[in-house]
């Protein structure tokens, strides 16, 4: 398997650092609004990564976490006359909900920089011992960046050019030994949250809770980093020099970087008002098709979102979805046993469409012709699959449609939601039944239920239940 690693400019084997296993961090949102379509597209692009490596059998240590304290979070909580930590937590809540529906699986875990503040006030001190930091009369910390020689390797700059286009944005009244140093950890302000530290009241700047998240859930070293391609510099070229000056081991093997979402074929911006967040596009499309229209691209080419595009995707995706359909369909009434011998050629036939998904694949991601191989197989479903057709042949077609689609996180047949009032029916009719001392329809019912996703509690009250 081949990826592209921002690192070295090429694309490279991937050899994990411990075989079968894959430590995986990427960068999550700031969490002071709805998301955008574009903090979609990391998203989207690295849960169908993670998708792939697990369908190859590893087993993915999936991280990634949530901003939720931040300027754009403070002003946001004092124009509403609310705290940060509000703020937060609401805009949590409301991009799992947008992930859900997006059928991005949820981290293994999303650790929140708030609930990691001894983490990063350790490894400043590690630094400052090092001599990567130093503190200020102003209880600002800052990183020593020229002490450390590599920086600048991830986002190919040379120190010396990156200080000549600083020198003219020096602020006065810094106490920076350099322009080029970065902030640790900076004073409290005024009607902000804050934190006790050994450098007085304050709160952490933004890179170093990724080094300090990825350490206290990952390790050392990892195996990917993943971002958006502005991340590069500074966030990610600042992580590394962190997270190497303080551990002394190379921070992360792989370094994966998506490229930018436009609208219209412009630069998404709030203020040119060209800008979509995930909720709006679902009021006008199952998010499904939102996932499918950012899959259709390769992650490193830019994407451009327009209706037309959208409505490509929609199309496209039930093509998919109608298959699928189609395949269940035949499977309810076809005759059961192995598949004929002319069947199994056929199935050998579309056998070839894993193996070019497979190899789009391994090329990086690439997902715009791996979903080109779905849509052969679709194809070849439509023209070969009919009612003389035995039920093992459907099966296997079926059963192969499933897991490369399952790569891509699009799903063929959706659950329906039970409603309330269906399984208070249920919970009901199972009362009933243990009245009437039929326990196997009691029992039956129960289990339907926990298959949905319900679970059942027997209480002196009466029975309760809740979604699981
Ligand atoms: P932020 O909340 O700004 O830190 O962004 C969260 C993630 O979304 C980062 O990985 C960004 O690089 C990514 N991102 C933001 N805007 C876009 C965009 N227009 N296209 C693609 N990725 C983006
Ligand atoms: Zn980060």
């Amino acid at each position: 398997m081949k990826v592209y690693n921002t690192l070295s400019r090429q694309k490279e084997e991937f050899i994990p650092l411990e075989e079968g296993k894959v430590k995986m961090y990427v960068c999550g949102p700031t969490v002071y609004n709805y998301i955008h379509i574009g903090n979609a597209r990391p998203m989207i692009v690295f849960d169908t990564v993670r998708r792939y490596l697990e369908y190859k059998g590893f087993d993915v240590n999936f991280v990634s976490n949530f901003t939720d304290v931040d300027d754009k979070i403070i002003k946001k909580a004092i124009e509403e006359g609310s705290s940060a930590e509000e703020v937060a937590q609401r805009f949590i809540k409301e991009c799992k909900k947008d992930m859900e529906g997006m059928n991005v699986r949820p981290a293994t875990a999303h650790p929140l920089a708030t609930q990691e503040i001894g983490g990063m006030i350790e490894m400043i001190s590690k630094l400052i011992e090092k001599g990567y930091a130093y503190a200020t009369e102003d209880g600002t910390v800052y990183y020593r960046t020229r002490k450390f020689a590599e920086y600048g390797k991830l986002s190919h700059k040379n120190i010396d050019d990156l200080q000549a286009g600083h020198r003219d944005i020096r602020v006065t009244g810094d106490l920076k030994e350099d322009a080029l140093d970065f902030v640790l950890w900076k004073p409290k302000k005024e009607g902000e949250p804050y934190w006790e530290s050994p450098w007085g009241d304050g709160r952490p700047g933004w890179h170093i809770e990724c080094s300090v998240m990825s350490k206290k859930y990952l390790g050392d070293e990892i195996d990917i980093h993943a971002g958006g391609e502005d991340l590069i510099f500074p966030h990610h070229e600042n992580e590394i020099a962190q997270s190497e000056a303080a551990n002394g081991v190379p921070f992360s093997k792989y370094w994966m970087h998506n490229a930018f979402l436009n609208i219209d074929n412009k630069k998404m911006s709030k203020s040119a008002g060209n800008f979509f967040t995930v909720r709006e596009v679902a009021a006008k499309y199952d998010l499904q098709v939102l996932r499918f229209f950012m899959l259709s691209a390769q992650y490193r080419s830019p994407l451009n979102f327009s209706a037309d595009l959208m409505e490509a995707a929609k199309n496209g995706l039930e093509r998919i979805v109608t298959a699928a359909e189609n395949l269940r369909h035949l499977m309810k009434t076809a005759k059961e046993g192995a598949p004929t011998e002319g069947e199994a050629a056929l199935l050998k036939e579309a056998a070839v469409y894993t193996q070019k998904f497979e190899d789009a694949m391994e090329d990086d991601f690439n997902t715009a012709d791996a979903v080109s191989a779905v849509f052969e197989l679709v194809k070849f479903i439509n023209t070969n699959a009919a009612s003389e057709n035995t039920d093992a042949y459907f099966k296997e077609l079926y059963g192969q449609m499933e897991a490369l689609c399952n790569v891509l996180g699009i799903i063929l047949e959706k659950e329906e939601e039970m409603l309330d009032e269906e399984i208070e029916n249920l919970i009901a009719e199972r009362k009933q039944a243990r009245k009437e001392k039929n326990f196997a329809r009691a029992d039956e019912i129960r289990d339907a239920l926990l298959e949905k996703g319900i679970q059942l509690k027997d209480t002196r009250e009466g029975v309760q239940w809740k979604r699981i």
